[in-house]
């Protein structure tokens, strides 16, 4: 599941520990992940599904969104509840791109975007998602099967038909949506793998890397009030 990050991102901290205890705010700097700035946060989607992709009649579109809504806004601290999706404009769209050619090249690929997001004209929206043609996406590991992109202004996931046979796989791409996007500039994970600091290292968690379908995902009370520093929220 690929991402790219924002340059200069900061370390968790000066001494390179981990900060995942719910004290370790107030010596350090770093925000106190438990006590975000509010206690709930809706994320509006704009989602453009190619006419020959495989949608399931927008079966699902829909799933993905239910599940990451289900999953993101289950939190069981009394401070806040979570993040849920909206959807507020959903098209089909005509389309030749498949994500299997799309250029290996970083900067063709990122002009690629560029003109379908420019196409999509979804101003509105914090996060457009596109469904399209492709077992796999060319520009990541072979094995990427979807994909998250966050330029300056248009953020993007782009979901191939290989994904869909994971439901979770668009919720654990909006945590990367929302994590790099973090107010306070701290854009990993709460509790990092080593190496891969935007992906958790316990397995079973929505954000470990090699995310299974086989089991309901679990989520930590610090990745959601982490997730609701994020700018997205207007
Ligand atoms: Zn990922």
């Amino acid at each position: 599941m690929g991402a790219n990050y924002p340059k200069n991102r900061k370390k968790t901290n000066s001494k390179g520990m981990n900060n995942t205890s719910a004290r370790s705010g107030s010596s350090t700097g770093v925000p106190n992940w438990n006590r975000p700035p509010r206690r709930s946060g809706t994320v509006n989607l704009c989602i453009r599904a190619a006419v020959d992709a495989q949608i399931e009649h927008g079966y699902r579109i829909k799933r993905d969104v239910e599940t990451a809504t289900a999953i993101w806004n289950q939190s069981t601290s009394r401070h806040f509840s979570g993040v849920s999706f909206d959807i507020i404009d959903l098209k089909a769209i005509e389309t030749n791109i498949n994500t299997e050619i799309f250029s290996i090249d970083r900067n063709i690929h990122a002009s690629e975007i560029k003109a379908m997001v420019d196409a999509a004209a979804c101003d509105a929206a914090d996060v457009t998602v596109f469904y399209l043609p492709g077992k796999f996406i060319s520009t990541n590991h072979p094995f990427s099967l979807v994909v998250a992109r966050y330029y300056p202004v248009h953020r993007v996931i782009i979901m191939s038909e290989g994904a869909v046979a994971n439901p979770y796989f668009l919720a654990h791409e909006l945590g990367h949506a929302l994590f790099t996007t973090n107010s306070r500039g701290y854009y990993d994970d709460p509790d990092p793998q080593r190496k891969d600091n935007a992906h958790n290292r316990n397995e079973g968690n929505l954000m470990y890397k090699g995310l299974s379908s086989r089991t309901v995902p679990t989520i930590t009370n610090e990745q959601i009030g982490k997730a609701l520093y994020s700018t997205l929220f207007r």
